[in-house]
């Protein structure tokens, strides 16, 4: 991998763990790293206390818990990738070895995998 390519992928890498920690930010379960936790408290939602409203905040709730997850998932990649470029094993293939596809690693930074290995997945 030329060095060109690998600090253009830290770059972009370190923008998307930006993005994604606003975002559980904003979600509210990044409350340590803030100083107002007041704010960022997970709050479950009060809609009313007829059965519908009741279902409506079960709901929402659950809903704010996967995308909590999803987010933290794709942070942990991301990290796992920065990880990967200061070690030297950036774009390579975790599953066949093999070096993973410039244009598919420039779509989706923190690819682990070859496209032919992801597709056996
Ligand atoms: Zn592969």
């Amino acid at each position: 991998m030329d060095q060109e390519f690998l600090n253009e992928m830290r770059t972009r890498l370190r923008e998307e763990k930006v993005r994604l920690t606003e975002t559980l930010e904003h979600l509210g379960v990044r409350d340590q790293t803030v100083r107002n936790k007041e704010d960022f408290d997970p709050t479950f939602p009060q809609y009313g206390d007829t059965e519908d409203d009741n279902i409506a905040e079960v709901s929402d709730f659950a809903n704010t818990l996967d995308a909590q997850n999803r987010l933290e998932k794709s942070l942990e990649e991301v990290d796992q990738a920065l990880g990967r470029i200061a070690q030297g094993t950036y774009g390579i293939c975790e599953q066949c070895k093999k070096p993973i596809e410039v244009e598919r690693l420039k779509a989706f930074p923190a690819a682990r995998m070859c496209l032919t290995c992801e597709k056996k997945r």
